[in-house]
């Protein structure tokens, strides 16, 4: 997809005044979840300056659509390897698009060294490739399962309270062989320990035998909010159940990849995965309000 501006306010960019600006609330920081304020229509472009945005799209690494609530509230999850410098446009392709750049902190991630995984659950042999599809497939599914409700409003806790055993965004390597980033935040805890949901919401998966994840609980919160469960000895919730923050989901376990008793919680937002606990002050971010860069209409090919 291109872009071509066709009314553009060329030589006189427009710093909007209050009409057009954005409440940004959260540490502008990889990994960390955003809540906008005053938004219409957001997509963030990863990697992206506003010299490359208008002239074409062909440095424009990713972009994330966002949905807003009719209150212009809307979440962004800054991906694990965002770039320092990125956009967020506000109702692109209008008459009205806005522009914000935005300086985006790095993250530290550790290395990780985990021993001791059963050699099959690193390098899995042909056998578990159906296993794992189905796996695949079934969290691929949930994250499309929205609730339309906004529980996300209501706020978040921890899931378990325990020791951090490992951090979101990690670089792990497993008996020697590196692997994916961590996907979550591990928190240890004596098997059976009880599992919380971390927010109100649906339940848009409860999953058994997982080959990685083993028995595994996904919650929508709306608004393209999600969080995950997964190790779990037992789930107590099915599909399509609905949960009030602190209700019991389950009890912590080490089925699927796991080297002992611990809860792997996760948080996605928009497709992108982020450090789950940013949604623990989610209703008491700071804000930090930036003008925009007026660029009229850019219309897509
Ligand atoms: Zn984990």
């Amino acid at each position: 997809m291109r872009f071509k501006a066709i009314c553009l306010i060329i030589g006189s960019w427009l710093t909007v005044n209050n009409c057009l600006a954005l409440e940004i609330c959260g540490d502008i920081k990889q990994g960390e979840l955003l809540l906008l304020k005053s938004a219409r229509n957001v997509v963030f472009y990863d990697n992206t300056q506003i010299a490359d945005f208008v002239a074409t799209e062909q440095n424009i690494k990713s972009k994330t659509e966002c949905m807003v609530a009719s209150d212009g509230q809307a979440l962004l999850a800054l991906p694990r390897n965002a770039a320092k410098k990125s956009l967020i446009a506000d109702y692109p392709g209008t008459d009205y698009g806005t522009i914000y750049e935005i300086d985006i902190a790095p993250s530290k991630w550790d290395i990780q060294h985990i021993k001791g995984v059963a050699q099959h659950k690193v390098t899995p042999y042909k056998r578990h490739e159906k296993e794992i599809s189905r796996e695949l497939n079934d969290v691929r599914t949930a994250l499309t399962k929205e609730s339309f409700e906004e529980f996300w409003r209501e706020g978040f806790t921890m899931p378990v309270n325990g020791r951090i055993s490992g951090n979101f965004g990690n670089q792990r390597i497993y008996n020697g062989i590196p692997k994916n980033p961590h996907s979550g935040t591990d928190i240890a805890a004596p098997e059976g320990t009880p599992v919380k949901a971390s927010g109100s919401g649906k339940v848009v998966l409860s999953g058994k035998n997982y080959f990685y994840t083993g028995n595994m609980v996904i919650i929508s919160h709306g608004q393209s909010l999600y969080t995950i469960y997964a190790h779990l000895k037992e789930a107590t919730v099915k599909d399509g159940d609905i949960v009030k923050k602190g209700d019991i989901i389950g009890y912590v376990g080490k089925t699927g990849r796991a080297t002992g008793a611990h809860l792997h919680w996760g948080a996605v937002a928009g497709g992108v995965r982020f450090r789950p606990q940013s949604l623990l002050d989610i209703n008491e971010k700071k804000c930090r309000h930036f003008d925009g860069v007026y660029i009229g209409s850019l219309v897509e090919d």
